[in-house]
């Protein structure tokens, strides 16, 4: 790629802008400035992070959307590693989470993944299951692998593997707490990327999920069981220093920025942006990365790329996050460990999940104080095409109601009006990709359809598969990739 010469005679740094301020855009913007090029942020909101921010509830910073990473991959705590935060990796508690089902409450089981156990005959597996439920998955083991040829959704390999207590009373419930949607719609390698390579390496799906937890473990160094990470004060705090990193190291970050329009001539790429103020302006770049959700992503290249015309993703669905403050010394004793999991069919309840965040992380209960507890109730599951699987609650007064009634049961101590120090409502519009069967082969036709544009890229959950654990190393890989390419 030749670059014009700058007034001493040299040849000027490659230029980029990254489109979109999630942790996706901004770990873009990390390697591309690694490798010497002159990188630009837009942003269209007024802060950073996208999915990944905070909000103050009675006094207390709380992350406002993602509050935790998988130790699936080692991407998030590498990256932590490189910005100094690797000290501030935190465990959840070990009591782990129960899962709410018609009849009642039960543990959920540890050594899981996405509520596929490792083993059909734990104690707390063969409780929610019964006999003929662990019966059945254990018929897992006995019946023939191969190396996955086809799509499938998570529902159809969890079924014909283990049956359908176990999707019903396990899965389903994680799946929708997790993913907002319905295990029927979700493509099994977006949620659990490896698993199912691993099913047929290892000969069973419950050896699979005991193989990937063992890695979590060892990469994470984290304790078994533990499948997902935390940082110290909040995942907010990622985003915090990635910005002070990018500002350090000479980025341009620009919010407040929506980029509207891309096109090019030759080499060089145009973005047009328009400020809250209306005020338009046109950013040039040889490398541009596109760092959106992925409806938003596919509208901004379809003029540069037509190709993209009918690959449109789905939108996911809205979810909405009650965070309740509680003056509530009974909830001191973790009465449902690190929070519950709602099964889709349990009746008198509207929320998909509850995390007792001061149960799950010691650092918050330090801060809070004994007697103080933060409760997060969420709210929203994607049935079809992101539709919302029922009316819910949808105004703040009707959200807060709720979550009061949903906390009562699932914690199984009444709260009342009079019990809260303080509450939010977060509302994240399709913030959730909507990975349905299929998705991995749609987001590898939009990549190669892209991949044919020289000096364009797309990161972010949607392409990567939900959760900072897909997302960062994949951002990294891709913008590495691009940069690679370009010098
Ligand atoms: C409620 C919630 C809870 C979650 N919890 C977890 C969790 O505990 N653990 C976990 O690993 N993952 C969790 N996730 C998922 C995780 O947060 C996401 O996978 C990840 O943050 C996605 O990052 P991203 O950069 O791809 O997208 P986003 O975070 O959506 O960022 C996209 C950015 O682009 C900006 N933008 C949009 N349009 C434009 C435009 N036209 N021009 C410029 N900018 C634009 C947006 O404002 C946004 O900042 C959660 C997600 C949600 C919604």
């Amino acid at each position: 790629m030749e670059r014009e010469q700058g007034a001493g005679g040299q040849k000027r740094a490659p230029r980029a802008v990254v489109v979109g301020g999630g942790v996706a855009g901004l770990c873009a913007a990390l390697e591309l400035r690694g490798r010497g090029i002159d990188v630009t942020v837009l942003e269209a909101a007024d802060r950073w992070g996208g999915c990944v921010g905070s909000h103050e509830v009675a006094g207390l910073t709380l992350d406002s959307g993602a509050e935790s990473f998988a130790t699936r991959t080692d991407g998030v705590k590498s990256l932590l590693g490189d910005l100094g935060l690797a000290s501030e990796i935190v465990a959840p508690h070990p009591s782990g989470a129960w899962v709410q089902l018609p009849r009642g409450a039960e543990e959920l089981p540890k050594a899981g993944i996405l509520g596929i156990p490792s083993n059909p005959w734990d104690p707390e597996v063969r409780s929610a299951l019964g006999l003929w439920g662990s019966l059945r998955a254990s018929l897992d083991r006995y019946l023939p692998t191969r190396p996955p040829t086809d799509q499938a959704s998570v529902a159809a390999v969890v079924r014909s593997r283990m049956g359908k207590r176990v999707l019903e009373r396990l899965v389903a419930p994680v799946v929708g707490g997790v993913h907002s949607a319905d295990p029927e719609l979700l493509d099994i390698d977006m949620v659990a990327p490896g698993l199912r390579a691993l099913m047929a390496e290892r000969g069973s799906l419950a050896a699979a999920v005991a193989a990937q937890r063992e890695r979590s473990a060892v990469r994470s160094g984290a304790k078994a069981g533990s499948a997902v990470a935390g940082i110290r004060g909040g995942m907010n705090r990622l985003v915090d220093a990635l910005v002070e990193r990018l500002a350090d190291d000479g980025v341009t970050l620009l919010s407040g920025q929506r980029a509207e329009r891309l096109d090019h001539s030759g080499e060089t790429w145009h973005v047009g942006t328009a400020a809250a103020d209306g005020a338009a302006q046109t950013f040039d770049a040889e490398l541009v990365v596109v760092a959106l959700g992925g409806p938003a992503a596919v509208e901004l290249l379809s003029d540069a790329v037509p190709q993209l015309a009918g690959h449109e993703p789905v939108p996911g669905p809205e979810v909405k996050l009650v965070t309740l403050v509680l003056d509530k010394p009974e909830l001191d004793a973790r009465p449902r460990g690190t929070g519950v999991l709602v099964a889709p069919q349990s009746p008198g309840l509207q929320a998909k999940a509850l995390t007792h965040a001061t149960a799950k992380w010691s650092w918050l209960a330090e801060q809070a104080g004994p007697g103080t507890h933060v409760v997060r109730l969420s709210y929203g599951r994607a049935e079809d095409a992101g539709r919302p699987l029922d009316d819910g609650p949808e105004t703040d007064d009707e959200l807060f109601r709720a979550a009061l009634a949903d906390a009562s049961i699932l914690l199984t101590v009444p709260v009342a009006p009079e019990d809260v120090l303080g509450w939010d409502v977060v509302r994240w519009e399709g913030a959730l990709p909507f990975a349905t069967v299929g998705h991995r082969e749609r987001v590898g036709e939009i990549r190669r359809l892209i991949a044919a544009q020289p000096g364009l890229a797309v990161v972010g959950g949607w392409a990567a598969g939900n959760g900072l654990a897909s997302v960062v190393p994949d951002a990294r890989k891709q913008a590495g990739e691009l940069a690679d390419h370009s010098v």
